[in-house]
């Protein structure tokens, strides 16, 4: 895993965004530019720093909080170089990058291929919600479903691999219906990657909230919690037999105020069971957790949805 400290997505920094639960402009230069050469040496740095064979890396996860392939964010020729020294480099079998779906282009993936050459190649999109209400009015996304059905049309092409985010419980959004659009987005992405022809996986991220963002203003004043951790277990369970998913870190830079949370007394059994299906991907191992906490997070789906009902402002999807 390597982090560039680059100038982050523009997106964010541009009249669209942030979107409501990011903090990626404060780990990145907040728009100023950085030049190929300083990309392509912090990087060296970082592969100097490992014996590649001897601790046996396989994987190396490229982030730049933003957009790997927009031109605005890594040059080019930054790109190539470190895709080209990876490409090269054993015993490395996949690379892993993030963009969003407006960057994914045949210019811009054919020349990730070339450099990169045969190996694999995940491309991180935060889809996030299918659902337009959620992905774009709440979240505040600014792309469609057609833009992420493109970019899987791009990746199928190359031979690339999506790896859509799924974002459980966003802002303004009830326990129960972030339940019902998490495993619903899955669905959704297994599907469009089936009928593109290439594999897909889904990284699902519950929700944690970090400081300078809308989600950590609505959680200060009392109107957000992040997810139960029952919740991502649910989710789990309904999305693992429709393809394949993986759950999200709970921390990230800057360290959040707020993460997904049971009581208390059984978070960490919940998390060990996260993390033994992350290693497994044995639905198996999220049987038999149980706590009295259980009932508090059943009457909050319940009860959650009938204020909302009750209340018309909430309606409508
Ligand atoms: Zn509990």
């Amino acid at each position: 895993m390597f982090g560039f400290l680059a100038p982050g997505c523009a997106y964010a920094q541009g009249g669209g965004g942030p979107c409501t639960n990011c903090a990626f402009p404060l780990a990145s230069t907040r728009g100023v530019m950085v030049t190929a050469d300083d990309l392509v040496a912090q990087f060296e740095t970082e592969v100097a720093a490992h014996d590649f064979v001897l601790e046996d890396i396989r994987e190396v996860d490229l982030y730049n909080s933003g957009s790997f392939l927009n031109n605005d964010e890594i040059p080019p020729e930054a790109r190539r170089r470190v895709l080209d020294r990876l490409g090269g480099l054993d015993p490395v079998e996949c690379v892993l990058i993030e963009s969003r779906p407006e960057y994914v282009t045949e210019a811009s993936l054919g020349a990730a291929r070339r450099a990169l050459g045969p190996k694999r190649l995940e491309v991180g999109i935060g889809l996030e919600s299918a659902a337009d209400r959620i992905r774009d009015k709440l979240i505040h996304k600014g792309f469609t479903r057609a833009d992420f059905e493109n970019s899987l049309a791009v990746l199928a092409r190359h031979g690339a691999v999506p790896l859509a985010y799924v974002l459980l419980k966003p802002l303004e959004v009830t326990e129960r219906e972030a339940i019902e659009d998490s495993v619903e987005t899955c669905r959704y992405v297994h599907a469009k990657a089936r009928e593109a022809g290439i594999e897909s996986k889904v990284a699902l991220q519950p929700v944690f909230v970090q400081p300078e963002t809308a989600l950590a203003h609505a959680h200060a004043s009392g109107r957000y919690r992040p997810p139960w951790l029952w919740s991502v277990v649910e989710v789990v369970r309904r999305a693992a037999p429709l393809g394949p998913i993986h759950v999200g870190t709970k921390d990230d830079f800057p360290p959040p105020v707020a993460v997904r949370a049971n009581c208390g007394r059984c978070d960490s059994a919940f998390e060990a069971a996260i993390d033994a299906f992350n290693a497994s991907a044995d639905i198996r191992t999220l049987e038999n957790l149980c706590c009295e906490c259980k009932v508090r997070w059943a009457s909050e789906l319940v009860q959650r949805d009938s204020q909302r009902s009750l209340n018309p402002s909430h309606v409508g999807r």
